[in-house]
């Protein structure tokens, strides 16, 4: 884990599972094939779609997420569309691919 991304632990409240406040995605880097799990923080991270631009239909949601992991320094970069329940409807990723 990155020096920054413990400073965002430290600094972000605790998170509590099942409150729907965030989403939590496994990644895998294409480089190291490293499993990076993201917490997505609704306060932070997610932004609101208000129609127009370039979205989906039905898109709530827009998340745009720089990822890296700890074994290699390959950045992963997500970009990805939400329902209203924070079901993922659109995505798109460089370095990495999405796994459950
Ligand atoms: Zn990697």
């Amino acid at each position: 884990m990155s020096f920054i991304e413990n400073l965002k632990n430290f600094l972000a409240p605790p998170v509590k599972s099942g409150s729907g406040n965030f989403i939590t995605l496994n990644i895998m880097c294409n480089r190291c094939k490293e499993n990076i799990k993201v917490n997505l923080r609704r306060t932070s991270d997610i932004s609101r779609v208000y129609g127009g631009h370039d979205s989906p239909s039905g898109a709530s949601f827009f998340v745009r997420k720089e990822i890296l992991g700890n074994k290699c320094n390959n950045l992963i970069y997500f970009k990805g569309y939400f329902d209203e329940n924070l079901n993922l409807i659109s995505s798109d990723i460089t370095g990495g691919k999405i796994v459950d």
